[in-house]
């Protein structure tokens, strides 16, 4: 089973940005899936398409 990370490098500043997206429980993540990660540090918000193959 795939599914995105729950944290995530903020390319801006090098903090931890945080999925804020809720994802479906026990449930694969389709590629193509809309994901929002937000990071703590900066603040700046990062719209990403899951795409699976980019994370192995
Ligand atoms: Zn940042």
């Amino acid at each position: 089973m795939s599914r995105p990370p729950e944290t995530y490098v903020c390319v801006d500043c090098g903090g931890v940005a945080h999925l804020i997206t809720i994802l479906p429980a026990d449930a694969e993540i389709e590629p193509g899936y809309p994901l929002v990660y937000r990071c703590a540090d900066c603040m700046e918000r990062f719209d990403i398409i899951w795409e699976p193959e980019d994370y192995t």
